[in-house]
């Protein structure tokens, strides 16, 4: 190794290690217990938001609601009623109908399904098979609905996510960035906000983690660059999932064993 990759690994070391004594003096706690991860999904375990912004791109055009697709990124946790909402308010000036919000969404997700089978995102299965071979109970928090991916998951990261580990659209009133889905994902694990670390990836995911009150790392795998994900709020971002991958280990080790006065 030369020095200067030396250099930038005690770099990273020390942004670790202040990131999760800044959490800890703001939490007002000494050390973090970890025992549980709360994984988002949609751009985490899978590299599906393209299709996700394509689908949504469509449903609203075709509506006649003037939309880019780049903005659906931004709403990436938001329930799909509450993204509707967001392009009706804006074209009508009113929120959809309950049946109106249904019937669209169940369009957008079929258009999202049309476009083909998601992909795993590479590095996620590595970060899985950490978190589980460190003993670190996993949830998954997602707010989405759309059943063609909910139904890989144990396909594609069989053991991962037990029965009862789940949080979707289906178990939750509010979507990100209200805190709920987190806070329905730490009752799931049975454990305390400084028990747990987020994972997320993108911006309204990440104000959810931390008005949940865990620590929480965000991993850019997707245009929203990464200065968005820190002025969320993220106490470390990552910038792909196989680096969040390969730093996994030592984070867990810091996490164990940082310990403020
Ligand atoms: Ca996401």
């Amino acid at each position: 190794m030369n020095i200067f990759a030396a250099f930038i690994i005690v770099l990273l070391v020390m942004n670790v290690n202040d990131a999760i004594r800044n959490y800890l003096a703001v939490a007002g706690v000494r050390s973090l217990d970890l025992k549980a991860a709360l994984i988002d999904m949609d751009g985490v375990l899978y590299d599906s938001m393209r299709n996700h912004t394509t689908a949504w791109y469509r449903m609203a055009t075709e509506m006649g609601i003037g939309c880019c697709r780049d903005e659906f990124y931004l709403y990436e946790g938001m329930t799909g009623a509450a993204t509707i909402d967001i392009l009706f308010n804006r074209a009508y000036g009113h929120p959809a109908t309950p049946d109106e919000a249904r019937e669209l969404y169940a369009r957008k997700a079929k258009y999202f399904t049309e476009l083909g089978a998601p992909v795993m995102m590479p590095g996620a299965g590595r970060m899985l098979a950490t978190l589980r071979d460190s003993g670190i109970c996993r949830v998954l928090v997602t707010g989405s609905g759309q059943q063609s991916v909910l139904d890989r998951l144990d396909r594609d990261y069989p053991g991962i996510f037990l029965p009862g580990k789940r949080v979707t659209a289906h178990n939750v009133t509010h979507g990100k960035p209200h805190p709920e889905p987190y806070l329905r994902g730490m009752e799931m694990a049975g454990c305390t906000a400084t028990e747990c670390m987020v994972i997320e990836n993108a911006p309204l995911g990440v104000q959810a983690g931390k008005a949940a009150g865990c620590f929480t790392v965000a991993v850019t795998t997707g245009p929203i660059p990464r200065e968005r994900l820190e002025e969320s709020g993220a106490d470390l971002v990552y910038g792909s999932m196989p680096e969040f991958a390969e730093a996994l280990p030592q984070l867990l080790d810091a996490l164990r064993s940082i310990t403020v006065e």
